[in-house]
């Protein structure tokens, strides 16, 4: 095939067919949309559009920044931020509602538990631990496709009545394909049939050496019905987060990956996100995903008004011009006209990113016509 319509390159470019037709006439041809061009013009063609992506691709490093490091006088140390894994009925909720009751300041006034998607709680040590509301892999793997990688640490819950199961067995799995350290939580160890010794032996066909195996993977019995373990599930994230060194630097426009988000009837868009580096204050103008917005009020994971969120805090955003997805970056931005043309050029990428099916390579695009 030595030719293409100029209607077809446009559907394999994700460019609109009128925008090829100027172009074609900026390098000297007349053609409409319906009429064949050969594979020299058509390469040209693509060439001309790619250079107009990279020069923008350029100008996006600057406003996103997302390729820029932090310098290491800058950070401070941050909250780690945890996820539930195990399999169904082995206790992650149950685990996740004990350990938002270990909350030293749930007392506090004005306080009521919001669900929002995450939350954060203050040890009696007052070590902060923010902790992901959304127990199970499927939201860790989603997450991870998406490229936010927001987990620190993963507690694998495992009821000690019953075993590693098949979706104990994923959650493993997964874990360390993302290279995020384990903490194994032996639940239910109140029941009378409770067997933890089976289960170490059992991690160790999957190569989880845990601590009382001798090994480097720290393993509390817990049971999230009498609380029996929890200080020592909580001593036992301090000490992995220790080790992990987190830092961020809290002093920059701030940046935030979205846990969940919904259309509320009365607030309208809603998002929850979770803090990575920087401070989120109220007023800041942002784009997330591809809607911008400007942040109208910030809520906790209690429901109340706050003025700024630091690292690792996941907090409540009022202000976003529509929905976005979970595992949307969003990223403060010093005016409109910057939101504008951030949120134009993630909108391009998104559709660029659907094309991608569509081989990238020349000769491809012409053999896939076949
Ligand atoms: P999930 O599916 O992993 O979220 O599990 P749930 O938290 O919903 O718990 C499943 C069932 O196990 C519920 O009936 C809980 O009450 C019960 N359960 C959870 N943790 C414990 C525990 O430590 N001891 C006992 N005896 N039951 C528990
Ligand atoms: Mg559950």
């Amino acid at each position: 095939p030595e030719a293409i319509t100029v209607q077809e390159l446009a559907q394999r470019m994700a460019e609109k067919g009128a925008d090829l037709v100027k172009a074609l006439f900026n390098m000297g041809m007349m053609v409409t949309v319906n009429q064949t061009i050969d594979q020299d013009t058509a390469e040209l063609l693509v060439e001309e559009f790619g250079h107009n992506l990279q020069r923008v691709s350029e100008a996006d490093v600057d406003i996103v920044s997302t390729e820029d490091v932090d310098a290491e006088e800058t950070l401070e140390p941050r909250p780690p931020v945890v996820t539930i894994m195990g399999h169904v009925d082995h206790g992650k909720t149950s685990l996740l509602d004990a350990l938002r009751g270990t909350d030293v300041t749930a007392g506090e006034a004005g306080g009521i538990t919001q669900h929002i998607g995450a939350y954060q709680i203050t040890t009696k040590d007052k070590q902060k631990i923010t902790f992901l509301d959304t127990p199970g892999h499927e939201a860790f793997t989603e997450m991870r496709a998406r490229g936010a990688n927001v987990t620190d640490i993963v507690i694998l819950v495992v009821a000690a009545d019953d075993g590693l199961m098949p979706q104990t067995i994923e959650a493993i799995n997964h874990t360390k394909a993302a290279g995020v350290p384990m903490i194994v939580a032996i639940n239910k160890i109140d029941k009378p049939e409770a067997n933890a010794k089976k289960i170490r032996e059992r991690l160790l066909e999957h190569e989880i050496v845990v601590e009382a195996m001798s090994g480097d993977v720290q393993d509390v019995e817990v049971s999230a019905k009498t609380k029996q373990g929890l200080d020592t599930l909580l001593e036992a994230i301090a000490n992995q987060a220790e080790l992990l060194e987190l830092k961020a630097n809290p002093d920059r426009a701030a940046e935030a990956t979205v846990i969940e988000a919904q259309l509320d009837k009365g607030k309208g868009p809603l998002a929850t996100v979770l803090v990575t580096r920087g401070t989120l204050k109220r007023g800041d103008i942002f784009v997330v995903g591809t809607q911008s917005g400007r942040v109208r009020a910030l809520l906790d994971d209690k429901g109340r008004q706050i003025k700024e969120a630091g690292p690792s805090m996941p907090v409540e955003v009022l202000g976003l011009g529509g929905v976005p997805n979970a595992g949307d970056q969003l990223t403060v931005v010093e005016n409109e006209q910057r939101a504008r043309e951030v949120s134009a050029y993630r909108t391009e990428k998104a559709n660029d990113k659907r094309t991608t099916s569509v081989p990238a390579n020349f000769e491809n695009m012409f053999s896939a016509l076949k």
